[in-house]
């Protein structure tokens, strides 16, 4: 049985290099080489594919012709968070899938690496493209501070309202800034591009500031013409196991937090380590772990690896990264000796003749130091409680297609309404929504 956790278990440098870029920066005459290679297809498909209908084609032509600002601008009039998008997005699903030049070259322009060119340019040109029109009188509560609450504050303020943000945490950005993988957001890639939204006017944050704890919706609604609530996930999953409170045994998405605001050199990191769950947070987990030192992390997830939430190629990051992922088996015991952790023992599993995933009674024990559990995030409504509360959906805020909740002044989207949990779909939904409170306070 080992407990072996300690911190700097590789020197900084070599820390610092880990954690280095994910994707190398284009140079410019890559960014050139790389959009003469596009098509510039009518109907591009990778538009169609694209969660905040980026005109793909029309910023890369510009990108070709050394209009690069303008590139920029044509990316951030439909996301303004597609710099972190350029950076996180799983392209690899979405527009880079479809792009045809997968078929006649096999490999698809790189346009996620093009995007992050064009507004890592225009951040460092220190240009700002958006202006607010007229005021308009009407003042907008946003809660939450993350890229659906910042992507909706910003439109709404561009087309000329206040917008004061509430945000429960000490900084704004929500995940971008707290959970994105650090080897993702390097540097203060998440501040900067908040920054550049509030540099529009006419967003006030209030950050330690949260709904159902300082204030409740219906003082939010009693005090402003419209609501837009971006909360997230703001709970996670338990396994609901004994010893699951063990030293050694942590969230994942609390330790991932640890990781994008303190020193790697002061975190501890255990030499065998072990991450439960299949979806981007346990990948990113697992990677982070290993980066920092972790001799062996085993990723165990309870179905096959085409169910996982992590896409292929996040898989690959993994592997590459000498992550090992084992599937079809469940954790079973948590063991402990002297309340921490020592081994976990899994349960293999298979799926039934009628389609069930269930346990073969037959089991694998492995050692750990560190256990990550990364089963998911959840919404807790309890903040959303003390009044007329809007209606739920399979857990989430229920919204129709302008992002509307049950409640008519009330807005929702990200994480915390039903759909993909990504950043760029929180974009969209922060942006769709803002579109639709103007035209309800414009015209009821
Ligand atoms: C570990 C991890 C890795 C991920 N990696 C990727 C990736 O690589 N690519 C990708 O596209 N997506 C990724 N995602 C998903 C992506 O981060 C989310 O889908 C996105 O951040 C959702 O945005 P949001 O605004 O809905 O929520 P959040 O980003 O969670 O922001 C919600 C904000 O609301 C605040 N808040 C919560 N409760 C209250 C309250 N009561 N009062 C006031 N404020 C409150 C929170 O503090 C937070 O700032 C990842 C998620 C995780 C957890
Ligand atoms: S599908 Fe590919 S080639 Fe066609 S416009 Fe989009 S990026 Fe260019």
């Amino acid at each position: 049985m080992s407990t072996d956790i300690r911190c700097g278990r590789l020197d900084p440098e070599e820390i610092r290099q880990n954690f280095s870029e994910l994707h190398t920066p284009l140079t410019e005459l890559q960014a050139i080489q790389e959009s003469a290679r596009c098509l510039f297809c009518h109907d591009a498909p990778c538009t169609e594919a694209c969660p905040t209908d980026i005109d793909i084609p029309g910023f890369i032509r510009k990108i070709a012709s050394g209009n690069v600002n303008g590139a920029a601008r044509t990316i951030l009039d439909e996301n303004i968070m597609g710099n972190t998008c350029g950076n996180v997005c799983p392209v690899e699903e979405l527009c880079e899938q479809v792009c045809v030049k997968n078929t006649s070259e096999e490999k698809p322009v790189v346009i996620g690496q093009l995007q992050r060119y064009a507004t890592d340019h225009l951040f460092n040109c220190g240009i700002q493209p958006f202006k607010r029109a007229a005021h308009s009188g009407k003042n907008i509560a946003v809660v939450g501070a993350g890229p659906a609450g910042l992507s909706c504050a910003h439109r709404l303020a561009m087309l000329g309202h206040t917008v004061t943000v509430y945000e429960s945490r000490d900084e704004p950005g929500g995940l971008n800034e707290y959970g994105l993988a650090a080897y993702k957001m390097l540097d203060d890639r998440a501040a900067r591009e908040v920054a550049f939204i509030l540099d529009i006017g006419g967003i006030n944050i209030e950050t330690g500031k949260s709904l159902g704890e300082d204030f409740d919706l219906a003082e939010l609604r009693r005090n402003y013409d419209a609501v837009f609530i971006g909360l997230g996930h703001n709970t996670v999953k338990a396994l609901g196991m004994d010893n699951e409170d063990s030293d050694g045994v942590y969230n994942a998405v609390d330790f991932i937090e640890i990781i994008r605001q303190e020193d790697l050199s002061t975190l501890p990191v255990g030499r065998q380590v072990v991450v439960i769950g299949g979806g981007n947070t346990a990948i990113d987990m697992a990677v982070q772990i290993k980066k920092l030192g972790a001799e062996t992390v085993t990723m165990v997830y309870r179905r096959g690896f085409d169910e996982m939430g992590a896409t292929e190629y996040e898989q690959q990051v993994a592997q590459t990264n000498g992550v090992l992922i084992r599937t079809y088996a469940q954790p079973h015991r948590i063991l402990t000796q002297d309340d921490q952790l020592a081994a976990v023992e899994f349960e293999y599993t298979k799926y039934s003749s009628s389609g069930q995933l269930t346990g073969t009674g037959e089991t694998f024990e492995l050692s750990a130091d560190q256990l990550f559990k990364a089963i998911g995030q959840a919404l807790d409504v309890a903040p959303l409680q003390g009044g007329e509360e809007p209606e739920l959906i399979h857990g989430r805020i229920k919204v129709d297609e302008h992002q509307r909740t049950s409640l008519p002044d009330v807005w929702a989207g990200g994480d915390c309404t039903p759909g993909m949990d990504l950043t760029v779909t929180a974009v969209q939904d922060g942006k769709i929504a803002a579109l639709s409170i103007n035209e309800y306070l414009n015209h009821g």
